[in-house]
């Protein structure tokens, strides 16, 4: 996929490479890191925001579905 005129990106993971030059990549471990940065935010910073809001507030039903959804793909993940 051509980005601009001198830089092409993957359309799979965003791997960005100088026209003309070798773009071969592997788009399974660009992945791999994404998945693994996404889950440490949700384990470290996004769910236990929702747990402490939780404790502190009733939380609406968007919260509720948002905090089951994050487990459930944590375990998805794993
Ligand atoms: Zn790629």
């Amino acid at each position: 996929m051509a980005k601009n005129d001198d830089t092409c990106a993957c359309c799979t993971c965003g791997y960005e490479w100088k026209r003309g030059l070798h773009g071969g990549h592997s788009c399974a471990d660009r992945l791999l890191s994404k998945v693994n940065k996404l889950r440490s935010f949700i384990e470290t910073q996004a769910l236990p925001a929702l747990i402490l809001a939780a404790d502190d507030y009733p939380l609406s039903s968007a919260a509720k579905m948002a905090l089951t959804d994050a487990k459930a793909l944590l375990s998805e993940t794993k």
